[in-house]
């Protein structure tokens, strides 16, 4: 998940077969044209983040901001979007949803809302993102969120949302285990490390965003642009399972060897060199990208169930190791962090209610 500013640094490393681009930004539309002309077999779609901007209601779930001001959808509305989507190359189209607050904020109206109009949407193009409150996480919340996502007809897009980590809040990264295990068309986007515990759990795919505010869903406001990397440089240090900032990086390993990178951007290099500048800034991003997919590449030749729980949970146990080792190599306090700790616990089982999903295909592209 990408701003369309950064798209074309970006664009070199996503793997045509198994990547692909979730564009944000106002020129996502003029963006995903030249990307889908340039490269058609790269799948790129767009989300209009509507709900960064605005609360849905029962009567009005989907908007958009335009150059006239804000645009409530009908249906008719609707279709006329996610027709200019098409339009614009996009590989298929993705409802401009406005964001559904907690159940016990009066979201469940809108929830149900924005399922009963796409659900009278007469097309076989479309994913329904349901960018919510990581409210609907917890246990009291969980039933229905799940019985409306399988009643969507079509496949559905989860954002969570809230300050900070969605899934370090109580109860929440249990509840997304579940959930994924409950519905079979589902995929987690504007995360972060959280598409592989999703992925191990039957989620069909998965948007990482490359910058820090596309990798959990925002509260809305008027004046949100979204998107916008800030200055410093970010890399996903693939060994802790974590994006860290370079500066953090830089103190760690201030009086021992930092540690290395093999990907096609790094070639051997120090992860600590990336400085302020613009240039490594980007090469930092395309750093991330490429251990992303990496990781992906790992995952992607699992079987889905236990096999592909399995790889996730080793991954996990390395994880734990490496910050043990480099806490004792650097002489730093280094914790392990809380949201790694909860996906080393045992897997919930499917909800109540939900036969467990068996023989999903492999992780298709998102
Ligand atoms: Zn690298």
């Amino acid at each position: 998940m990408v701003n369309d500013r950064s798209a074309n640094e970006v664009l070199p490393y996503v793997p045509a077969r198994s990547g692909g681009l979730v564009l944000t930004g106002a020129d996502a539309p003029a963006r995903c044209r030249a990307i889908r002309n340039a490269y058609p077999g790269t799948v790129v779609v767009m989300d209009h983040e509507s709900h960064t901007r605005r609360t849905g209601t029962a009567d009005t779930p989907f908007g958009l901001k335009t150059v006239h001001g804000w645009r409530d959808l009908d249906l008719a509305g609707l279709d006329e979007i996610l027709d200019g989507q098409r339009d614009n190359r996009a590989s298929c189209a993705v409802t401009p949803t406005c964001f559904i607050p907690a159940e016990e904020a009066e979201g469940a109206p809108v929830l149900a809302a924005v399922i009963a109009q796409a659900n009278q949407l007469r097309r076989d193009d479309t994913v329904v993102l349901l960018p919510c409150s990581w409210r609907w996480l917890r246990r009291s919340a969980l039933l229905l969120l799940a019985g409306q996502i399988r009643a969507c007809r079509h496949p559905v897009a989860l954002i969570m949302q809230a300050d900070g980590d969605p899934l370090e809040r109580d109860q929440a990264a249990e509840g997304l285990r579940q959930l994924c295990r409950s519905c079979p068309r589902l995929m987690l986007w504007r995360t972060d490390l959280a598409a592989f515990d999703a992925m191990g759990h039957g989620a069909l795919g998965a948007a990482v965003g490359v910058a820090a505010v596309l990798r959990h869903g925002v509260a809305p406001r008027p004046g949100n642009g979204g998107g916008g990397h800030k200055p410093h440089p970010v890399v996903l240090v693939r060994r802790l399972l974590r994006y860290h900032r370079v500066a953090t990086l830089q103190d760690w390993f201030a009086h021992v060897a930092p540690w290395t990178c093999d990907c096609a951007v790094c070639k051997g290099a120090a992860l600590t060199r990336f400085t302020d500048r613009e240039a490594d800034v980007i090469a930092a991003l395309q750093h991330s990208v490429c251990e992303l997919y990496a990781l992906h590449e790992e995952l992607d030749v699992t079987l889905t169930g236990d096999e592909r729980i399995g790889w996730w949970r080793q991954q996990l146990a390395d994880a734990w190791e490496y910050h043990r080792l480099l806490a004792s190599r650097t002489g730093t306090d280094i914790p392990f962090p809380k949201v790694l700790q909860s996906w080393r616990r045992p897997s919930p089982m499917a909800l109540p209610g939900v036969e467990e999903q068996q023989g999903q295909q492999r992780s298709g592209p998102s």
